[in-house]
């Protein structure tokens, strides 16, 4: 069998260099394979051989081109050029074109490539290095379209080669991964995502196993653990592009901060995360143990709760119908869902369900279920088979937070096989007082719970981490997961005590004892029920300082019910709620319209603070192409944002400036760093202001969340209204600590004395000119803080509806002049634990 030897001509005119000499580890390194580089006169980069496009970058900056033999060239424009999104190339060709040697694939700008600091130096790669025997780079200067650029030789067997058509990856060296607890669902969800923005076909590869890198189930099922080496393989038109970035990504920790562990050069130190310990057990014969999911106590009756079996039919009938049915089902499945996070308040519980929204749409799942219902299956049975074996698969797995993550993928199953089989959920008829008890409960089952009769549930499965328990917590109700199995004997209508905070459950509680819990929690209701029953009255101190307790919504049923709770206005309209969670940007008609129903929710006695769109960075908007960024937080956000797209912020000011003539009308700019931002959003308004002849007197301010505005708070409230002080972000940034990092939670803590100064600072700087200061970050729903911020003189609260009526009762109970002298004093500690000690005293 003699070698065939295939010339590829040079794409483009200019100066060859070698491919190890391309200053990109990628490419020098030979991620993506042997090939050559051109340094480029010319701007038209041609076909190095006759061929079919087989991938276009959605970019435009690459693309390959498959010969007759199977060869598969990688064309790269640039370095680093997709992050040019497009900008400066012109694609002459599309997908699928056969194309002749020499013609002229894609057009660029090269002052564009250099005006963004990027080498236009091009790669000629061979993607499928299995089929090339030896590969001869030309030297000197190219001639586009004549010289020859690469002498390739071919594998005897390339006709098999190309009959196979499955090229060999090009694959990273292999990379430690430093996540604790290795790639669980959260990290393997963003590998996953920045996976899915390539064209490529890209594996993750663990000894002799491959993932696909683009479904959270299949790497899950990887089970890669911590220090566990694993290697990225590509291939495809972006191929270089992929490997990079997920290296880059992976090795940084997938999302995960992993401290010292993300270095590479840190000692690998191997985080076991082990099954849960056999179940403990308790001595009592009367008491069950478990783990905490959910504190709290609940008093109630044991309620059995199984699920039921829904049964499916195995044929199918013609292909096509079944796959529209799992295509209409899948989408059902998605609207439901979108459906459940709207209806839960705390927007990172909501996250759960958008997780189920990804699995929906998990490549590997889709193709297992799309492969049965191909070889004739029903839909029903070839996604219920689909997702059992998905969820049997991580069930096995040793590490307890991939297994924990099985019952999603049971429950977004459960959620799509009734609505192929039309069962619909067994409505519970649950009694009053019910202590739920299941194998496994679903996220969709905890979110759904009525929290009229549900006081509390226990379940033989899951654990602290999984969603449920988080759910739970979310939700206030008491939970224990991973309790002995003996539960599930209990009768029905067994009186029983769980105790979340503990993990156990006492059966046939004494009388005694019931009615110990039951005075706690009555003790609880009955300052709750004097709460609310004084809600409608002020919050003022018993020295006759008006503090406005004001609430935090996110939408016109939030203020309709601020209003019945006794909350004197709104202090924060997150106006961001309106725009997540929808494919197309609100229209200027709908804002006016939400704006209009919540001022006149309220009415002209009250107070209404409308912030503007603070999304970006971590929250992106469907609709608004928004490149992924290192650090979100630190990235483009809030006005940074809408400053950049100063339409968007245009057409939320009109919607907002008509709301004017309903109630006591503020705007407010969130995430400002500078003076500059302040000075061109409120031009904006005063523009829009002008041109649709508002005269209503609406006051301009901002958010204090960032320490550059708290500090010059002096110099802001020369041009702004009012303050309102977002300790959430104030903290984190403060602190330097993500606001939602879970080994953070405890130290990001906004009693910290440095951002108590930093509140202080803004209030002085306020008052100095006259202006008022809220707080609307959470700190302000917390009553341990609500001495020492009235000390520190803020004017407002603004808080979660719920809280109202305890914070106004706080407010009534204390003396401004007392609490001055203790802000004075706690201003003056050094840790958080000395504040909280302090402070904690003050609170029953
Ligand atoms: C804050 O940062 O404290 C705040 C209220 O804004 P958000 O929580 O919406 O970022
Ligand atoms: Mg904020």
């Amino acid at each position: 069998m003699s070698n065939k030897t295939v010339e590829l001509i040079a794409p483009l005119s200019g100066l060859f260099v070698p491919i190890e000499a391309v200053p990109d580890p990628v490419f020098s390194q030979k991620m993506v394979g042997d090939g050559v580089s051109i340094d480029p006169t010319s701007n038209v980069l041609q076909a190095p051989a006759a061929g079919k496009i087989t991938q276009l970058a959605s970019t435009f900056h690459a693309l390959t081109l498959t010969t007759i033999d199977g060869l598969q060239i990688l064309l790269h424009i640039g370095l680093d050029t997709v992050m040019l999104k497009g900008e400066g190339f012109r694609p002459l060709v599309k997908e699928g074109d056969t194309v002749t040697v020499g013609q002229p694939l894609i057009e660029f700008n090269e002052s564009v490539i250099a005006a963004h600091g990027k080498s236009s130096m091009t790669e000629i790669v061979i993607a499928n290095g299995d089929m090339v025997a030896s590969l001869q780079p030309a030297r000197g200067f190219a001639h586009a379209g004549k010289t020859v650029a690469l002498t390739v030789t071919l594998v005897g067997d390339f006709a098999a080669a190309e009959t196979t058509a499955a090229p060999a990856g090009n694959i990273s060296d292999a990379i430690r991964v430093p996540n604790p607890t290795g790639l669980h669902a959260r990290p393997a969800a963003v590998v996953a995502n920045t996976a899915k923005t390539f064209k490529s076909d890209i594996k993750l590869v663990r000894g002799g196993e491959e993932a696909n890198a683009k479904s959270v189930v299949s790497i899950m099922g990887l089970e890669v653990q911590n220090n566990d080496e694993i290697q990225i393989k590509a291939t495809g038109v972006d191929a270089a592009e992929a490997i990079k970035a997920l290296v880059e990504l992976i090795r940084s920790g997938s999302g995960e901060d992993c401290g010292a562990a993300a270095s590479p050069t840190a000692a690998p130190k191997p985080v076991a995360v082990p099954r849960p310990a056999p179940k403990a057990h308790s001595e009592d014969p009367n008491v069950l143990l478990g783990v905490s999911a959910s504190p709290g106590l609940a008093v109630g009756q044991i309620f059995q709760v199984r699920q039921e079996v829904i049964e499916v039919r195995e044929a199918g009938d013609n292909p096509q119908l079944e796959r529209r049915r799992l295509e209409d089902a899948l989408k059902e499945a998605r609207q439901q869902l979108e459906g459940l996070k709207a209806e839960i308040s705390d927007a990172s519980k909501a996250e759960i369900f958008s997780a189920h929204q990804e699995l929906l749409a998990d490549p590997e799942l889709l193709d297992l279920a799309l492969s049965a219902v191909s070889a004739g299956k029903s839909a029903p049975f070839a996604w219920k088979q689909a997702f059992t074996t998905y969820a049997d698969k991580l069930a096995r797995l040793k590490n307890e937070l991939l297994a924990g993550r099985a019952n999603d993928i049971r429950d977004i199953g459960r959620r799509v096989l009734r609505l192929l089989t039309g069962v619909k959920e067994a409505a519970l008829e649950v009694p009053d007082n019910a202590i739920l008890i299941a194998e496994e409960l679903t996220p969709s089952d905890t979110a759904s719970l009525d929290r009229n009769k549900v006081l509390g549930f226990a379940t033989t499965g899951g654990g602290a981490t999984s969603h449920v328990a988080i759910l739970a917590r979310s939700l206030n109700i008491p939970a224990i997961c991973g309790i002995e199995e003996a539960v599930l004997e209990l009768a029905n209508g067994t009186n029983v005590i769980l105790d979340g905070t503990k993990g156990s459950l006492r059966k046939n509680p004494s009388e005694a004892e019931i009615q110990d819990i039951r005075a706690r929690q009555a003790t609880l209701a009955k300052k709750r029920d004097e709460e609310l029953a004084a809600a409608g009255q002020a919050a003022i101190t018993t020295d006759g300082v008006h503090i406005e307790v004001v609430a935090n919504i996110g939408g016109l049923e939030d203020a309709q019910q601020s209003v019945t709770l006794g909350g004197e206005g709104v202090g924060l309209l997150r106006s961001e709620f309106l725009y997540l969670e929808r494919t197309d940007a609100p229209t200027e008609e709908e804002q006016t319209k939400i704006y209009g129903d919540i001022a006149k929710a309220l009415g002209t006695e009250r107070t209404l603070v409308i912030r503007t769109l603070d999304v970006g960075g971590d929250k992106p908007l469907p609709y608004l192409p928004m490149p992924a960024e290192e650090n979100p937080f630190l990235g483009v956000r809030g006005i940074r944002l809408c400053l950049a797209a100063p339409e968007i912020l245009r057409t939320q000011v009109r919607g907002i400036l008509r709301a004017a003539p309903y109630s006591k009308l503020h705007i407010m700019f969130p995430m400002i760093a500078s003076l500059e931002e302040v000075r061109e959003a409120k031009k904006i308004v005063a523009e829009e202001r002008a041109a649709l002849g508002v005269t209503a007197d609406v006051k301009v301010g901002i958010m204090v969340e960032v320490p550059s505005t708290a500090v010059m708070s002096e110099i802001f409230a020369r041009e702004v209204d009012f303050f309102s002080i977002g300790t959430n972000d104030l903290t984190q940034y403060t602190l330097a600590m993500d606001r939602g990092h879970p080994k953070l939670a405890k130290q990001a803590d906004a009693l910290h004395p440095g951002v108590l100064r930093l509140i202080a600072m803004t209030v002085k700087g306020a008052h100095a000119h006259g202006k008022w200061v809220g707080v609307c970050g959470g700190i302000a729903s917390d009553p341990l803080a609500v001495p020492v911020l009235l000390g520190i003189g803020v004017d407002e609260l603004s808080v979660s509806v719920p809280a109202i009526p305890a914070i106004k009762a706080m407010v009534r109970k204390l003396n401004k002049a007392e609490c001055q002298k203790l802000a004075t004093e706690v201003l003056q500690m050094g840790t958080v634990a000395e504040v909280r000690a302090r402070l904690s005293g003050l609170v029953d």
